[in-house]
């Protein structure tokens, strides 16, 4: 009897054990300067069993009354690493959450921040009412269940044009991008720190990235505005951090594809405008973009469908 008891022990121990370890796993956080911090991702790409969803970046910033935290990853189980991760560095709560765009892997964990004020703009929030529950039901379906049970938790505090605020004593400037990734977009310039921090419209070792629902030349356009503001650091949704060499690399290579898929459009097929870019960009390109050469053909499959 007190052999079965402590063999049940035992299990419930080692279940909880795990349990507690899939929940609060320690993820590491990167300082960047002083007050800024990155959680990123080693998974770039889909969600999938194996990194259960977690395939995106989340930036914090901590002010003398709290925390501002960008993005909350792609479920309401990251979002508690991710609140785990800063309670390694601070004892202060998160009071601010931003929200970057719609797309689920940026958002989904609002639900571990239930006392914060969530910060997105008014398209993003259409955008996340519209897809949010069928990106959750795909999210759950392509990791296997390993992403946990999610609510949907919407930001409240909604944004309709660049402004600046200030968060505990730091200044932020919200930079909308135009639709340039995605609906409603918004970036954050830390003008003290020189840091900026982009969800996807910021990119670091792969091709920028581009959806069905933004606007390539508003992409540019803010990848310009942002490279005069001159930043020493920028944060991005997916990779590592990097600088403004990145956003000037990817300014001249949107630039160029986007002219040379606008020139031939009508005049060539699709196949014929891959194989123009793949011979007059592939030989810079495919050195600089670890996803040039397996990505190229879908990518200019879709800017040839913006052009319409
Ligand atoms: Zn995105």
């Amino acid at each position: 009897m007190t052999k079965n008891l402590l063999a049940l022990l035992f299990a419930a121990f080692i279940t909880c054990n795990s349990l507690a370890k899939n929940t609060i796993d320690p993820i590491p956080v990167t300082p960047i300067s002083d007050n800024v911090y990155s959680i990123v991702s080693p998974s770039f790409g889909l969600p999938t069993p194996e990194n259960k969803g977690w395939n995106s970046n989340s930036h914090f910033v901590v002010t003398e009354t709290g925390v501002l935290l960008f993005d909350t990853g792609s479920s309401e189980l990251i979002g508690h690493r991710i609140k785990h991760a800063i309670e390694s560095v601070t004892a202060l709560p998160v009071r601010w959450v931003v929200n970057s765009h719609s797309h689920a892997d940026h958002w989904f964990g609002n639900g571990a921040f239930p006392e914060a004020e969530i910060i997105t703009s008014k398209p993003a929030l259409a955008t996340m009412k519209d897809h949010g529950p069928g990106a959750l039901e795909f999210y759950t379906r392509v990791t296997k269940g390993t992403l946990g049970a999610t609510e949907l938790v919407y930001p409240t505090v909604l944004l309709t044009e660049n402004q600046t605020r200030s968060f505990g004593g730091v200044e932020v400037s919200f930079i909308f991008s135009n639709d340039g990734h995605s609906p409603g977009d918004l970036l954050m310039w830390l003008p003290q720190q020189k840091i900026v921090v982009g969800g996807d419209v910021l990119g670091s070792d792969w091709m920028p990235i581009i959806t069905g629902h933004g606007k390539v030349p508003s992409l540019i356009q803010t990848l310009k505005d942002v490279a005069a503001l001159k930043p020493e650091i920028v944060l991005t949704g997916h990779g590592q951090a990097t600088t403004v060499a990145s956003v000037t690399r990817d300014v001249a290579f949107l630039s160029q594809i986007w002219a040379q898929v606008k020139a031939d459009y009508g005049k060539k097929t699709t196949e014929e405008l891959v194989a123009t870019v793949q011979a007059e960009m592939g030989p810079k390109y495919g050195a600089i973009y670890k996803d040039f050469g397996s990505d190229i053909k879908r990518y200019v499959t879709l800017l040839v469908q913006l052009q319409s």
